[in-house]
């Protein structure tokens, strides 16, 4: 069985779906693994790092997707690169299903089995697999970053000869994956930290990594599976009242609020943002998905007043040898669930391959895919 790691060709992604260290322990598990020529380059794996472990290295794609039997990505496939892929093959990758009807349809047409990292359920033996969040680990640690970087103040509290500094206070807004790794390291930075959720389990979560828990209790805010739900319209105005207040205290928010399958919830209006102080950072980590705060744009810097707002987008690409290292390992632990003896196996029985396989034999399989793209083809 043959696996292929081509090269991303998103611009700006410096990830690879498989790293060295996965790919050597596949090679002795009996597959034969092939990588694009300089797939591994911008994450800092060189294609001498590769056939050391055992893989060989193709000159460009298309002879690299010829005689694949799984293909590994990390962004999902432009309609070019859908053509290069053999009929019947693998495909696993972020795919970003449920929002990408065409790309659906025409995997299906392939007749390529696809699997879609995204929508690996978020169940405790699914942990392993789960790229949502061990890439959102790099999200939350890479805003700290950005803020620090571009705020005029400290993070931590300074005693020195020209006098004391007092440190910045940094509010976190949403205390899922990236959240708590964006208190981590705010508080590793020497900020005073606090965190803001809607979900009463997050406040465990935030008392636990030594920030204040600065969030609302909403009732029925949270799903039995634990994530966030869309507040009601009475919610929204007692959350906008309570966050009004911490915004304008704040020398630094990081927003990292979602809802699955939605747009992300607008919880700093522009009068918010007015009314903080000169030199303070929003780093908006729903950017990407239509931000938190009225005034991000995804991928850009947008001043207000003496207020700077960032919307940063694909943060995991900029710490590419940790998270391509960590997609990676998600990979192998999948490799594990759906191929067997060298050859592939799925289980629709198993509630992991019933909720990331999205196109099988020529149909599109996945119920809430279906649901969104329509009927099988
Ligand atoms: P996410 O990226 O979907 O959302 C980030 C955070 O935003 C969440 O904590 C959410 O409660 C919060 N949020 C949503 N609307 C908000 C609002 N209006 N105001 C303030 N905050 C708001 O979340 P995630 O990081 O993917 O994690 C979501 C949940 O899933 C968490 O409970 C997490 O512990 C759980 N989880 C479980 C597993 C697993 O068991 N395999 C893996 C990862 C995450």
């Amino acid at each position: 069985m043959r696996v292929v790691v081509p090269k991303e060709t998103m611009p700006g992604e410096c990830r690879v779906a498989l790293v060295p260290e996965t790919v050597g322990k596949l090679v002795k598990a009996g597959l034969s693994v092939v990588v694009e020529q300089g797939a591994g380059e911008a994450a800092g794996f060189t294609d001498a790092a590769y056939e050391k472990v055992g893989a060989s290295i193709a000159p460009d794609a298309r002879t690299l997707y010829a005689g694949a039997d799984v293909v590994a990505k990390v962004q999902k496939p432009t309609e070019a690169e859908v053509e290069l892929l053999p009929e019947g093959s693998f495909l696993v990758g972020v795919l970003q299903a449920l929002v990408s009807p065409e790309l659906v349809q025409l995997l299906a047409k392939r007749k390529v089995t696809s699997f879609a990292l995204e929508l690996v359920p978020r169940t405790t033996r699914a942990q392993s697999m789960d790229v949502l969040s061990s890439q959102a680990t790099a999200v939350g640690y890479k805003a700290v970053l950005a803020a620090a970087d571009a705020a005029p103040r400290f993070f931590p509290m300074l005693t020195t000869a020209a006098g004391t500094v007092r440190p910045s206070t940094v509010l976190v807004i949403g205390a899922g994956v990236a959240g708590l790794q964006a208190i981590a390291t705010a508080r590793r930075l020497g900020a005073v930290v606090q965190g803001f959720d809607i979900r009463p389990a997050a406040q465990e979560q935030v008392e636990s990594l030594g920030a204040k828990w600065v969030g609302l209790t909403l009732e029925g805010a949270e799903t039995a599976g634990g994530y966030a739900k869309e507040v009601t319209e009475e919610q929204k105005r007692q959350e906008h009242e309570h966050l009004a207040k911490l915004v304008a205290g704040a020398d630094v928010v990081i927003t990292t609020a979602q809802v699955p399958g939605r747009r992300a919830p607008v919880l700093i209006t522009k009068d918010m943002v007015a009314a903080m102080h000169p030199g303070a950072v929003i780093v908006d980590v729903a950017a990407e998905s239509g931000g938190n705060c009225e005034l991000t744009r995804a991928g850009e810097r947008v001043r207000a007043g003496g207020v700077l707002v960032i919307g940063p987008v694909n943060l995991p690409s900029g710490v590419a040898q940790d998270t391509s290292t960590m997609f990676s390992r998600n990979l192998a632990k999948i490799f594990e669930l759906v191929i067997k003896d060298g050859a592939l196996a799925l289980d629709f029985e198993d509630e992991i391959v019933r909720g990331a396989v999205v196109t099988h034999e020529g149909r599109i399989v996945n119920e809430a895919v279906q649901a969104q793209v329509g009927a099988a083809v």
